[in-house]
């Protein structure tokens, strides 16, 4: 999606081999219209999935998944990261790695919003290390759902999120396929046309 890389590179910033900062555009200040294109495009990307949900996980997928699940004319679910003290019955939960905070967390979510046999969408803004999706993929065939595919905004493709999933057969689209990070330096994979 070349109006996402384009603005990848000229307001994202690269801190180190490791993490890109989007949080002028993507996941702290954010830009609907841009938000816009990618939920159509996504949602375009998967118009043959038959999806009944989009599934996310809070805080910075909710934007990007909100768009697709509003293009997709479908529900949008939100996985929490902490167990609260009101959402007790009727929940699903595990347990998933964070790569910004480097610590675990509880993946939660109520099982009645994800009902069986559901075909589901996991959107969100990253893919690393693919834990959040792993997490999030536990707790919908958990609940006896499909996971009908996983939508990145941005994979970082030299981590292993992406491959691992493909390998274990999830279909995965990516809007913006980062091949290599270094300090200030944005380099993403050429797509085939
Ligand atoms: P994973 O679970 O695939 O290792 O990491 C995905 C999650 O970590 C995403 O939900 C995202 O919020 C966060 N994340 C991973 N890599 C980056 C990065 O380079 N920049 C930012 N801002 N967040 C990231």
């Amino acid at each position: 999606m070349e109006l996402l890389k384009n603005r990848i590179l000229t307001d994202g910033r690269a801190l180190n081999e490791q993490v890109l900062l989007v949080d002028s555009f993507l996941n702290h200040q954010v830009d609907p219209e841009l938000m816009e294109q990618v939920g159509e495009e996504f949602a375009a990307r998967f118009a043959d999935a038959k999806i009944d949900r989009v599934v996310t996980i809070e805080s910075s997928g909710i934007a990007p998944a909100l768009m697709t699940a509003l293009k997709l004319h479908v529900p949008m679910v939100i996985m929490k990261k902490q167990p609260s003290r009101i959402l007790k019955e009727d929940t699903l939960q595990t347990e998933v790695f964070s790569f910004t905070k480097n610590a675990p967390f509880q993946l939660t979510v109520k099982a009645k919003f994800l009902p069986k046999g559901q075909r589901v969408l996991i959107i969100d803004d990253f893919l690393a290390n693919g834990e959040a999706a792993s997490g999030a993929i536990r707790l919908i065939e958990k609940a006896g759902g499909v996971v009908a595919g996983v939508g990145a905004v941005i994979a970082k493709v030299f981590q292993p999120g992406m491959a691992n999933l493909k390998c274990a057969g999830y279909r995965v689209e990516v809007l913006a396929p980062v091949r290599r990070l270094d300090k200030d330096q944005i380099e993403f994979l050429e797509e085939k046309a």
